[in-house]
């Protein structure tokens, strides 16, 4: 599918592996410059060159910790004018709440709420002078259908969602959509400690908790990161301006609503 959006630069954040991996990919093999990150140097270079390879397009590797004000910068300077951000993040860890003390919060705020909201003020003004930007924020499931042992996910991820909410209605006019792309289980890193979390709070083996986790899905299965870079893809192409301010759930089915 052409996107229309060859030409186009992209900073996707947390891209090393995984879903902002996925995303990064998907906008690659449509002819966008990225500018992919993560903090390991060596991973990052590694994935930085397969996309080129793959894809025939510009990959720039941004090594830093984008939940700091100092790896914003690091990401900023090197593509100061971006036309897509795709904000993402490591997840905070599983737990119980009574184990969590203001400093656990304060980082998980950090790192799935506010590094967000810094990365979108700093891109917005620019995007709306050039009438043209797609912010796309990878959230979680978990927004709709709390997870118990992700009790600090499920709290920041909502403050996110509620600002975006807000703030997509004030930009959409002029062609700068913000939307979430919220991920039910992926077979990724993540998804693996979600499950010893999971296996650990009901005292049962890490593929005991797998097995019944996909078997509860619709799908059977998890999704597989390349579908959700195909959808972040579709959110970010030049026909999806009249969408904003959405919660697009995949999860192969697992929310039961209606809507
Ligand atoms: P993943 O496979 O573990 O990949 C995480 C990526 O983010 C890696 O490239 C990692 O590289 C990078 N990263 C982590 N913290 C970073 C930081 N502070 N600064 C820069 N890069 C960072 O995870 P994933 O499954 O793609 O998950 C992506 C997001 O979706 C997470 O927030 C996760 O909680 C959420 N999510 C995932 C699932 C799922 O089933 N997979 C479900 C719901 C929500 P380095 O470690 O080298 O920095």
């Amino acid at each position: 599918m052409d996107l229309g959006i060859k030409g186009r630069k992209a900073i996707v954040c947390a891209s090393s592996k995984g879903l902002g991996k996925a995303c990064a990919m998907t906008l690659a093999g449509d002819g966008v410059h990225v500018f992919i990150n993560g903090r390991n140097a060596e991973v990052l270079e590694a994935t930085a060159q397969e996309i080129r390879e793959k894809t025939g397009s510009e990959v720039t590797a941004v090594a830093c910790d984008v939940t700091t004000p100092e790896g914003r910068e690091k990401l900023l300077a090197a593509c100061p004018d971006p036309d897509i951000l795709v904000n993402n993040a490591g997840g905070p860890p599983t737990g119980n709440f009574r184990d969590w003390d203001r400093d656990t919060w304060i980082k998980a705020l950090d790192s799935n709420m506010l590094t967000q909201i810094e990365l979108i003020k700093a891109v917005v003004d620019g995007m709306i002078e050039r009438k043209f930007g797609r912010i796309v924020n990878i959230t979680s499931g978990a927004v709709k259908a709390p997870i118990n042992v992700l009790g600090l996910s499920n709290g920041a991820r909502a403050g996110l969602t509620g600002f975006v909410a807000g703030v997509a209605r004030t930009t959409v006019q002029h062609n700068v959509t913000i939307n979430n792309l919220l991920p039910g289980p992926f077979e990724t890193d993540r998804i693996e400690q979600v499950v010893a979390g999971e296996a650990k709070a009901k005292g049962i083996s890490e593929e005991e908790a797998r097995k019944s986790r996909m078997a509860a899905n619709p799908s059977g299965r998890f999704g597989q990161p390349e579908e959700f870079g195909q959808a972040c893809g579709w959110m970010c192409s030049a026909g999806a301006g009249y969408m904003t301010g959405q919660n697009i759930l995949l999860d192969g089915g697992n929310f039961p609503g209606v809507i």
